[in-house]
């Protein structure tokens, strides 16, 4: 029987234990974490819609009318008329044929990519690429090969070098999770044409964050018929829970009778599919918060830059500040911690040793105060630490 307190105790020591921090309040910009008040700057919720009361009467309509669990299987009796309803927002949103919801983007993800791609087929990942997408890969049985962060010379040389495969498909996060940086589309479609290879993009952090109209990195380039594939989450940007995908109808067929996180799993529950829908709805007809949003974290970055912290170059709101070594990050977010901003320290294996960070997070619900409140700790911090 395997030892799980040696386990344990190696993960200890490395540094690596992990533990849950607990929220005493909604996930807003000025909440309470273990009885503390905090300024949040490590939130998903980047437009303010988890708490937004029009989303929450949505829900609450939904459970009033259909209850609070869905029951069944989508092919059961877990269709709702809200479920299908929902997937037309999405594909009318990502100006897609159709789209199939998931429980989360995680099986969105491990579905998709698992049921795409068999024994015969390659598939080209991203180094950096997220957990998600890595298990749908192994689960998946094809050749994977996994080509260095945004390294397109990479890329191309492991598209010539794996020729003969059924299909290949190169998968990347749009939005980089960790350093908040974009995929290169253009070349990477370019590429993919070139060689006859499909593309899927995990726009998780994307959708409703970036593109002139929010639907994420495509809209950016200007590359919408260029993705085969994007999966996708609402419980980011959207303010919920679920993960999807929006293809062509072939696409969606497919998944709908091959994908096994979609076959086999209870649907979406009823309040949080209508929340989510409103959410879409909201996005689509209120840009001005994901304007707010990209000038918040333009803002935070040029300030933070101007103190002499080194950021990680990107332009979503997700901001890396390299630190150095885990410790160190560790000491800065505790630091932060207690100046009341709640920013977490990113270490190995998440990033490579030596660029331990503090992840911060945007928010469309940050005021220019908040801003300034994080921009005096984490000059305070930075001073006393040696960092700037
Ligand atoms: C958050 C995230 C997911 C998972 O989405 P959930 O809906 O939380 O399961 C997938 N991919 C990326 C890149 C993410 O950041």
């Amino acid at each position: 029987m395997l030892d799980l307190s040696t386990e344990l105790d190696r993960i200890e020591k490395k540094g690596l234990w992990r533990t849950l921090r607990r929220l005493d309040a909604a996930n807003t910009a000025e909440t309470t974490i273990e009885s503390k008040q905090q300024l949040l700057l490590s939130s998903n919720n980047y437009l303010g819609l988890a708490t937004d009361p029009r989303l929450k009467e949505a829900a609450i309509k939904a459970i009033n009318e259909y209850g609070t669990g869905s029951g069944g299987a989508r092919l059961t009796t877990g269709n709702l008329h809200l479920h299908e309803e929902l997937e037309q927002t999405i594909a009318s949103f990502k100006k897609t044929e159709a789209a199939l919801l998931f429980s989360s983007g995680y099986l969105a993800n491990v579905g998709t990519i698992s049921s795409m791609a068999g024994k015969a087929d390659l598939i080209l990942s991203d180094a950096y690429n997220h957990a998600s997408i890595i298990d749908g890969c192994r689960l998946s049985k094809a050749k994977t090969v996994v080509y260095g962060h945004v390294n397109m010379d990479d890329l191309q040389n492991k598209l010539i070098e794996n020729k003969n495969h059924r299909r290949r498909f190169i998968v990347t996060d749009g939005v980089f999770s960790m350093d908040g940086n974009i995929a290169p589309l253009p070349e990477i479609t370019l590429l993919a044409a070139k060689h006859g290879a499909k593309v899927i993009v995990d726009d998780a952090h994307a959708t409703s964050v970036i593109g002139e109209n929010g639907t994420g990195t495509a809209e950016y380039f200007g590359l919408e018929s260029c993705v085969d594939i994007t999966i996708g989450t609402l419980s980011k940007a959207a303010g919920c829970e679920g993960g999807f995908v929006a293809a062509s109808r072939l696409v969606i067929d497919y998944l709908r009778n091959r994908a096994r996180t979609f076959i086999f799993q209870t649907s979406l529950s009823p309040g949080v599919v209508a929340a989510a829908t409103t959410g879409l709805h909201i996005i689509n007809s209120e840009p001005e918060r994901r304007q707010i949003l990209a000038a918040n974290a333009d803002f935070f970055r040029t300030e933070l830059r101007s103190l002499g912290f080194n950021l990680v170059n990107g332009e979503t709101p997700i901001l890396a500040v390299i630190i150095g070594e885990a410790e160190a990050a560790c000491q800065f977010s505790s630091r932060l911690e207690e100046e009341g901003i709640f920013a977490p320290a990113i270490r190995p294996p998440t990033v490579p040793d030596g660029e331990s960070r503090i992840r911060a997070t945007l928010m469309a619900t940050h005021t220019k105060e908040h801003l300034q409140q994080a921009i005096s700790s984490f000059e305070k911090v930075g001073k006393d630490m040696g960092v700037i």
